[in-house]
């Protein structure tokens, strides 16, 4: 299965991610994002949305 990872260097907490796949991404206390939820079938494609949004490309799979 499937995860992805957030680069806490690189995150500026846009929220994006979050709002196109609560289900994979949430802004933590830092005001950054992490990837705290599982990737499913159901969710894989907004994570890529997410991956292919994030404007300073954080976001990348994990094997
Ligand atoms: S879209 Fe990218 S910059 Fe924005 S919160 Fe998510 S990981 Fe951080």
């Amino acid at each position: 299965m499937k995860q992805a990872t957030v680069d806490q260097q690189e995150c500026v907490g846009c929220g994006a991610c979050a709002e196109i796949d609560p289900e994979v991404f949430r802004i933590n206390d830092d005001d950054k994002a992490e990837a705290y939820g599982k990737v499913t079938d159901a969710n894989e494609e907004s994570t890529q949305e997410a991956i292919d949004t994030c404007p300073v490309s954080a976001i990348s799979w994990e094997d």
